[in-house]
């Protein structure tokens, strides 16, 4: 199965462009909410949780204790690495049984996450898209989505690559800004990606 991976800096808009996939009949992996389920479903990965962070990383009906969690690996690197290391593999794991639970009759998939190049999950991808837009739109946007002040969307975007280190691992782009149409963008590159996906059946 072809595999595009898509990403953007927070407020890019890439949510928004992978609803214009799904109009089309892509299947969309939204890593960042599978992530959040796997947390209290995969066995291994809640196994490793225990052990690295203790028992009380989980309450006894099984819910993830989101306090315990983030009281260990806010502001601790280290801390926050030993939790990547955790969930990104069992993240792997998931969207590989997604692709092959995937039916043949759909020609590529789409695997949205954040973190896509600093997690290095690309490298699972045959190719990439990065959404862009100015600092200024996307402050704005997410200022308004999530009713959050500019520092707090500011201290979401530092713990990010910026868009120029992503731009040098990207291989597509689109321009989410408010003079480029994004449908259009979305229909170039789908068309490009069936042609891809075909060459590589083939
Ligand atoms: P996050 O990283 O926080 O998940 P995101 O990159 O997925 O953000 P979206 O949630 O898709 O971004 O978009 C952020 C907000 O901006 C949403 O409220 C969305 O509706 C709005 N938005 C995105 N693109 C456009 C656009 N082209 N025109 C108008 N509003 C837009």
């Amino acid at each position: 199965m072809f595999k595009v991976g898509i990403t953007g800096g927070i407020g890019s808009g890439k949510t928004t462009v992978c609803k214009v996939f799904e109009v089309l009949g892509i299947p969309v992996f939204y890593a960042d909410t599978v992530a959040k389920e796997i947390m209290v479903k995969d066995d291994v990965l809640i196994n490793g949780i225990e052990a690295t962070f203790g028992a009380e990383s989980y309450f006894a009906n099984g819910k993830l204790n989101n306090k315990h969690i983030a009281n260990i690996v806010f502001n601790n690197e280290a801390e926050l690495a030993k939790l990547n290391a955790l969930v990104h593999p069992a993240v792997f794991r998931a969207f590989n049984d997604w692709g092959n639970s995937m039916p043949n009759t759909v020609p590529y998939t789409l695997k949205e996450a954040a973190l896509l190049f600093e997690s290095k999950s690309y490298t699972m991808c045959d190719t990439t898209i990065l959404v862009t837009a100015p600092i200024e739109l996307r402050l704005q946007r997410v200022m308004e989505r999530d009713g959050v002040t500019e520092a707090q969307v500011k201290a979401r975007m530092d713990k990010q690559f910026s868009d120029e280190e992503k731009a040098k691992l990207a291989v597509h782009f689109i321009v989410n800004d408010e003079k480029n149409a994004i449908i259009e963008q979305v229909f170039a590159l789908h068309n490009h990606f069936l042609a891809k996906a075909s060459a590589q059946r083939n």
